[in-house]
């Protein structure tokens, strides 16, 4: 079994709470949060090879 490099995710609960305690202004951090690190590079959290 081959082992994948792991990529940092976006924390989907924790900011859905902060979107709800700023009610909604927190939205956009959340957005580009997430469409930074589905569309940049983005390092493995094991070994710290840089992927693209
Ligand atoms: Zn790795």
């Amino acid at each position: 079994m081959v082992k994948r490099h792991t990529q940092a995710t976006v924390n989907h609960v924790l900011h859905c709470l902060l979107t709800f305690v700023f009610i909604g202004l927190w939205f956009p951090v959340w957005m580009f949060l997430w469409w930074v690190s589905t569309f940049n590079a983005w390092r493995c959290n094991d070994c710290g090879v840089k992927n693209k």
